[in-house]
């Protein structure tokens, strides 16, 4: 290091030093509900938050509500009871928070909506997530590059959709998303879906139940390819991914010269990986949860010593009562070509994680 850069940092950490008597410690007790510990994304950002929280100086109170409303709601009752100052609530139904949010307003308690928006409430501060239109988008768009290179010597392409969970306002977002690909696709011609099931009143998965998705999509397969053959599947979450190639590999795809389906997903989740590894499932999009656990203690950080989050979009998401402020993050499209590079070089996962 050159002598001048080597002054510099000394006087930094010298200046530093000489400030940390008056810069106030950060304090405060931060509560985090997040929905289920049944997919690993979420126990990966409950972890992350209570890591960068504990580093920040600040006390946390994490408690996962199994994806049953009334938990959540208790949980969070106890939170406020507790003396939380601030809230930060994965919701499980985005729609069943404004009682309990109105007596965190009236506790003075701030809240930040984590991942999924909360609806129905002007008492949600800001909004930390990814751009969810933006997942719907590169699922759609992994899903056309599959066909083309699996199948594209036979268009037009079978493909079925599955949504997510209709009481998850992201669940719309990614449909909407991946429609803005796949619509103009299917009015051409080139995409057929034999179902005819469109619109996520038709294609949701309550709950994001990968044993709903499996259970559909043994009902399309009889109902529609007994004398055709699937080319792909829009899943818009890993768990629901291995549930539909259960019930593909089932029949027969992907063995003795049956083609796999192209089948999509997202949150780069382990046993994902190492299904497109192994051939089975085509994608998935990876949201950095340690990114979004950052964005979210920075965001309760400048709250509670009363400066202004950082934000960067005030037009998106209307939850019907304000919209609300929020950070977006980018998602990354992966597929075996490219997993190493980002989840590995990320240093998300260990090697001997994807073995
Ligand atoms: C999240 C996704 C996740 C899904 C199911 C959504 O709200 O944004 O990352 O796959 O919930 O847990």
């Amino acid at each position: 290091m050159k002598l001048f850069n080597k002054l510099l940092m000394a006087a930094a950490v010298s200046t530093s030093l000489m400030a940390a008597p008056i810069v106030a410690a950060a304090e405060g007790l931060v509560g985090i509900s997040m929905p289920t510990k049944s997919s690993a994304r979420w126990i990966a950002d409950g972890n992350s938050m209570v890591e960068q929280f504990t580093a920040a100086g600040y006390t946390t109170d994490l408690q996962y509500a199994e994806d049953d409303i009334p938990n959540q709601l208790a949980q969070i009752e106890n939170m406020i009871t507790k003396g939380v100052n601030v809230l930060v609530i994965g919701a499980i139904d985005g729609t069943t928070l404004s009682n309990v949010l109105e007596n965190a307003a009236a506790a003075g308690v701030k809240v930040i909506a984590y991942d999924r928006l909360i609806k129905g409430s002007e008492y949600v501060d800001y909004y930390a997530t990814f751009d969810n239109f933006k997942v719907g988008v590169l699922q759609a768009t992994n899903l056309v590059n599959g066909l083309k290179q699996r199948f594209g010597d036979q268009k037009p392409w079978n493909v079925e959709l599955f949504g997510g969970s209709p009481d998850d306002n992201n669940a719309f977002f990614f449909y909407d998303g991946a429609m803005s690909v796949l619509q103009p696709m299917i009015d051409s011609g080139d995409i057929i879906i034999q179902s005819g099931q469109m619109g996520m009143d038709k294609v949701g998965t309550l709950r994001w139940d990968g044993a709903v998705a499996q259970a559909r999509m043994d009902n399309l397969l009889s109902a529609n390819y007994t004398d055709k053959k699937l080319h792909g599947a829009l899943a818009p979450y890993d768990g629901l991914s291995i549930g539909i190639l259960s019930s593909l590999k089932g029949i027969g795809y992907g063995s003795d010269g049956e083609k796999m389906p192209i089948v999509t997903g997202q949150d780069a989740e382990i046993q994902s990986v190492k299904s497109m590894i192994a051939g089975e499932q085509y994608s998935t999009i990876f949201k950095d949860t340690r990114t979004l656990a950052g964005v979210t203690v920075g965001m309760v950080d400048a709250l509670l010593k009363g400066e202004t989050p950082k934000i960067n979009d005030t037009k998106t998401y209307d939850n019907g009562k304000k919209i609300v402020p929020s950070f977006l993050l980018t998602p990354l499209p992966v597929t075996v070509e490219n997993w190493e590079k980002v989840l590995i070089g990320s240093g998300y996962y260990t090697r001997d994680q994807i073995k």
